[in-house]
């Protein structure tokens, strides 16, 4: 077998971005290639699902026939285990990353270091087209996990410093200041938070670069987040195991980052959509052998993007996520509710009365509102919202509005606001699966757009 594809930190930082598109493709097909002879001589999982899909490699003889292999996902890699491991590499060399599971809680993926590494530099990346440097200060809002897998060289010489979504705002708004931080990266539901403080208390802070990541960044936090730190926030679209798949350049723009990644954009049965519609995110990395991700299925809603960018990055475009199908939700009669009606159950009120909230759904006709009250708060306005979640739902639905001291994190210590408690197998039956939940959402896609 030929070597394996890792790219240099400076292929990663200079060389790839200023490729074009054919000298991509070709790279991609080379790299593509090894990589399914890989997963199928070496990766157990694989060769059982290709085997039993009655799929031989031969068919599959460029990238265009990638949808021909079926789609895997977090839960089908986490149920193999070890046999999603390249076999003949000791899992307990590997290094542990940390994600958040359907319902929740926390789960563990190995990779060997060496490839954890190389998505660190396509992060690091993206913050660098954007204008970020070692010698600026840098702040991120980190899991505590993520904070002790620093490298050398960030460790060593970056000025970096962490806050984390654990701390109280106040600490964190401090360590910010005293820090003088230029650059604010991290948790986009925590950053979130930060912004709503400063601008609460009638403060701004102005960054040189915002960067946050890991969550849907709703329209309604970009523009929190651009007032209280006086500067467009640049997203980031990814996944702990995968990396970036997308994330903004200083354009606007969303970049593919096609040189670790093929991306495609598919219906409820796989097949992937026409350049410019929405569909879920389905992604193969080109260079995770130690963990094979082929057709790993993302419940992402996203559509890819003909269009051309003018900041130098040659990487294709795809359009901003729309949220995750998992904050979609279902109501009693299977139509799906998007995240943003939740995101705005109070505009009619004039202001929100909350601090802070999180949603549960137990069923599809029973949640609970997890709520911090703001100063203002007021009880005529809270209920309004709860109106406007019953109504949006079917009326008759069980809303429960319950004051908390604070909203709790994710075992992996993430803020979600949206939270399901109906299990993987009811989702998958009655959300994309399922043809009429589809249906609904393209409404709710539709509606958005409109
Ligand atoms: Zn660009």
């Amino acid at each position: 077998m030929e070597e394996r594809f890792y790219p240099s930190l400076i292929d990663i930082l200079f060389r790839n971005p200023r490729k074009d598109a054919a000298q991509l493709r070709a790279e991609n097909e080379k790299q593509f290639q090894y990589l399914l002879r890989h997963a199928y001589e070496r990766v157990p999982y694989y060769r059982r699902l290709w085997d039993e899909a009655g799929i031989s490699l031969g068919e599959i003889k460029s990238i265009n026939d990638l949808s021909k292999l079926p789609m895997v996902d977090k839960e089908t890699i986490v149920a193999a285990g070890n046999d999603a491991l390249e076999q003949g590499v000791d899992p307990e060399t590997m290094d542990t990353m940390s994600t958040s599971g359907t319902s929740g809680r926390a789960i563990t993926m190995r990779r060997v270091i060496k490839e954890i590494r190389v998505v660190r530099r396509s992060y690091l990346r993206s913050l660098f087209k954007n204008g970020a440097r070692p010698w600026h200060r840098n702040l991120t809002m980190a899991s505590t996990w993520l904070s002790n897998k620093k490298g050398w060289f960030i460790s060593k010489f970056a000025k970096t410093h962490h806050i984390f979504p654990k701390d109280s705002l106040d600490d964190q708004l401090k360590t910010l200041r005293e820090f003088k931080t230029q650059n604010l990266m991290g948790q986009t539901g925590g950053l979130f938070l930060l912004a709503r403080e400063l601008l609460r208390r009638g403060e701004t802070y102005p960054l040189n670069i915002l960067a946050p990541t890991g969550a849907t960044l709703m329209p309604q936090m970009r523009a929190a987040l651009r007032e209280a730190f006086c500067t467009e926030p640049r997203d980031l679209y990814g996944a702990v195991e995968l990396g970036a798949i997308s994330w903004q350049c200083k354009a606007g723009n969303y970049h593919v980052d096609a040189d670790r990644m093929l991306v495609e954009i598919v219906d409820t049965e796989g097949k992937p959509v026409p350049v410019g519609e929405t569909g879920q995110v389905v992604c193969t990395t080109l260079h995770g052998y130690s963990l094979p991700l082929i057709r790993y299925r993302l419940r992402d809603v996203a559509s890819l993007s003909n269009e051309t960018c003018s900041c130098g990055v040659k990487f294709p475009l795809m359009g901003p996520v729309h949220g995750r199908i998992n904050d979609f939700l279902p109501t009693p009669t299977g139509e799906l509710v998007s995240p943003h009606f939740l995101y705005h159950i109070f505009d009619h009120v004039g202001g929100s009365p909350v601090k802070e909230w999180r949603i549960i759904q137990h069923a599809p006709d029973r949640m609970t509102y997890e709520y911090v009250p703001e100063d203002n708060f007021n009880q005529a306005a809270l209920e309004g919202g709860m109106d406007a979640i019953r109504e949006r739902f079917g009326g008759n639905i069980d809303v429960k509005a319950v004051q908390v001291e604070s909203v709790p994190m994710t075992p992996n210590g993430k803020r979600t606001c949206i939270v399901s408690e109906l299990n993987p197998e009811s989702i998958d039956g009655m959300r994309p699966w399922d043809k009429e939940a589809q249906a609904g959402m393209s409404e709710e896609l539709a509606a958005l757009s409109s």
